[in-house]
């Protein structure tokens, strides 16, 4: 069976393990060129964007500050000596209300007063670690910073904070004034670049603590602690602005960093690549069964070809091409197994011997071809005769041998008998003529466990005698004769 198909499983294997190969190769590159696209230009182009449009959302806070600082009430006031803070608080109150900031604050270089919209709050110190923001900003290069504190009006309080430095008319500083956005705020904007970018989206500081968030994010709240990031953290906070892909044991991820100087944090995009090897997974998935389909069909059509030329095959080497009836050998195959058969079954089995009387001349009137034809013809009336068990063979030239199973030899003799009625009774037609045909038989029952040789013998001088009798004629072993 396996011998049989080797050709169909070979062809399978093959078709499907190229299949398979070209499929897992197309896509390691397709996830490894996808994956590259994301790590070059994907995740840099996001973290671009986000940083942009962060920029634009505090854009309006940074105005607002600005204002302030420019504003001629404030600078006149601290000029004229801070006298009625009260009024610098209903000015703060103002700001506050008008532009649904959390809070308002400014804080004089002279008197190191922090105004707030409900008074002085207190003095600002250098000695005081909450204070240490207003030192910076006084000293900073640009006019203004973005500071992620604590607020000092309520310390449990995360706000964003506008510094902005107030100078006065001799470009003196007298001051830091600003506005301080609530960091829900912020932390909604997150999370609307989150959705939008289908990326995780925080800011850690210098020392790796997550400090800006949405607050949907469950992340580990300093990332030198993630599995496996040590070494990849420690990169990022040393020359932030890489991009690169990070493997948990259950996870795999892009990502990329910037630092971003307005905030003193650095900007982490973390993407997941499970999207992308779902998609990958899935395209794969597809391409194999188009694949599994194509190769089924190959080997189906293969299988159907095989088998179709070796059934012609199988018939061209056992038939006669010419009659139809078996040829000689595989007649002493079907003859060897009934010999077999018949040392355990002894039933019996009769064997008919027909010549075609007179056959050298309907060749040599009619032509061979017309032979070829009354051959034919011939060989279609006697298995049509005998019994579908039966055997007709063409023994060659213008004989035939019948090997009749179960068939006794009177049962044989009848059988010859029709056969010889059928010949005579079915004239053949050749062109305008119509030729009557008539054939001599010798009926012989076998005798178990002699040869075919033998047998053949026996009722080939049977057929001899019904020859010598006048032809048209059957002669049994049991000196039966008909005609
Ligand atoms: P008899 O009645 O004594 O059998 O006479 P016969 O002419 O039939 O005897 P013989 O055996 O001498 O002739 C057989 C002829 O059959 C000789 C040969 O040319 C012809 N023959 C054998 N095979 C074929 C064949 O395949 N096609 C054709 N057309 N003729 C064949
Ligand atoms: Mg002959
Ligand atoms: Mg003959």
């Amino acid at each position: 069976m396996l011998k049989k198909y080797w050709i169909i499983i070979l062809v399978s294997i093959l078709l499907l393990a190229g299949f398979a190969l070209t499929l897992l190769t197309s896509y390691f590159v397709a996830y490894k060129s996808l994956g590259e696209e994301i790590r070059q230009n994907s995740l840099p182009l996001t973290s671009d964007n986000i940083y942009a449009e962060m920029q634009k959302d505090l854009v309006l806070s940074i105005h607002i500050s600005s204002l302030m600082a420019h504003d001629t009430f404030v600078r006149d006031w601290v000029i004229d000596g801070e006298h009625d803070p009260e009024r610098m608080s209903r000015y703060l109150q103002e700001i506050q209300e008008k532009y649904e900031t959390i809070t308002a604050f400014f804080v004089s270089e002279e008197s190191k007063k922090y105004y707030h919209p409900e008074g002085v709050l207190k003095k600002v110190s250098e000695d005081d670690p909450h204070d240490e923001w207003y030192f910076r900003a006084r000293r900073m290069n640009s006019s203004y910073e973005i500071n992620i504190d604590t607020d000092t009006a309520d310390q449990s309080r995360m706000t964003i904070f506008i510094n902005y430095q107030v100078y006065g008319y001799n470009n003196d500083l007298i001051g830091v004034t600003g506005v301080g956005l609530e960091l829900k705020q912020v932390q909604d904007i997150l999370k609307t670049y989150q959705d939008k970018y289908n990326s995780s989206v925080f800011f850690v500081n210098d020392s790796g603590k997550v400090t800006l968030s949405a607050d949907d994010f469950q992340i580990p709240e300093n990332i030198h602690n993630w599995e496996n990031f040590s070494t990849k953290a420690l990169s990022i906070l040393t020359s932030p602005g890489t991009s690169f892909e990070y493997k948990t044991d259950d996870h795999r991820f892009y990502v990329s960093s910037r630092f971003i100087p307005e905030f003193d944090l650095i900007l982490l995009i973390l993407k997941n690549s499970e999207n992308l090897h779902e998609r990958l997974i899935a395209r794969l998935k597809f391409n194999f069964a188009v694949g599994l389909l194509i190769t089924l069909t190959v080997v189906g059509l293969v299988a159907f070809i095989m088998r179709n030329n070796n059934q012609r095959l199988e018939r061209l080497a056992n038939i006669d091409t010419l009659t139809g009836a078996k040829n000689r050998e595989v007649f002493s195959v079907i003859f060897s197994q009934m010999a077999k058969e018949n040392k355990r079954k002894k039933s019996p089995v009769s064997l008919i011997l027909l010549d075609i009387d007179h056959f050298k001349s309907l060749n040599d009137r009619m032509g061979h071809h017309s032979g070829d034809t009354a051959l034919k013809k011939f060989s279609r009336i006697v298995s049509e005769t005998i019994r579908e068990s039966d055997v007709l063979c063409r023994w060659g030239g213008e004989e035939f041998v019948v090997l009749l199973r179960e068939c006794p030899l009177e049962e044989a003799e009848k059988v010859t008998e029709k056969i010889r009625k059928a010949v005579a009774g079915n004239p053949i037609h050749l062109g305008t003529e119509s030729i009557n045909m008539t054939v001599s038989a010798g009926v012989t029952q076998y005798r178990p466990g002699e040869p075919l040789s033998r047998l053949i013998e026996r009722a080939d001088s049977l057929m001899y005698q019904a020859k010598k009798e006048g032809r048209d004629c059957v002669v049994s072993e049991n000196h039966v004769r008909f005609s």
